[in-house]
């Protein structure tokens, strides 16, 4: 379906400030103006879920989680940011395979299968988009996807 990408997230990320407990602050730099995107809602809904899930059970008391969207060549580009423990640089890409779970104990502790993270890329690609973490160790990590995006199809729809 074609859903204007800025609603789309909002809603979502609404959805999870409604509901979270945690001592959290929800950051959002979303573009003010519609952004087109022909997408499987429900597909991108989980892999948002996921994501959002993720940066919220590493988060420590008091921080802060920033969602930021831009066009870049092309692409929309997302991106989910928290101040948890990161990822040592060594595991970025294995947390995108299935089951791969950074420090197995503290993993299981925070419960999950570790498949998050690779059903989500598999969408992504079904979508022709990349996705990729970055980490500052101890600081925290950013989740950032793509999907494909004509800019020029706006003026068709206003
Ligand atoms: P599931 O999503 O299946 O419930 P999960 O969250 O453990 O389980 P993924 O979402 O695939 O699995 O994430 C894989 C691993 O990557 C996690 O177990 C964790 O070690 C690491 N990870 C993912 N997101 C973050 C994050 N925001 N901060 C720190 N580590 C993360
Ligand atoms: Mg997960």
């Amino acid at each position: 379906d074609w859903v204007d990408f800025i609603l789309f997230f909002h809603r979502i990320i609404d959805r999870f400030e409604m509901t979270k407990n945690l001592n959290v602050t929800f950051e959002r730099y979303l573009p003010d103006e519609a952004m087109f995107v022909e997408i499987d809602q429900d597909k991108i809904t989980q892999v948002l879920d996921n994501i959002i899930s993720n940066a919220l059970k590493y988060s420590p008391e008091g921080g802060t989680i920033t969602f930021h969207v831009k066009e870049n060549n092309g692409f929309i580009e997302i991106s989910v940011s928290d101040q948890g423990l990161g990822i040592p640089k060594e595991n970025l890409e294995k947390i995108f395979e299935r089951f791969y779970r950074v420090d197995k104990a503290r993993s299981r502790q925070m419960g999950g299968t570790g498949l998050g993270l690779a059903i989500a890329k598999e969408m992504i690609s079904a979508h022709g988009g990349g996705v990729w973490a970055t980490s500052v160790d101890g600081k925290g990590t950013t989740i950032t996807f793509t999907l494909p995006y004509d800019s020029a199809q706006e003026d068709d729809w206003s």
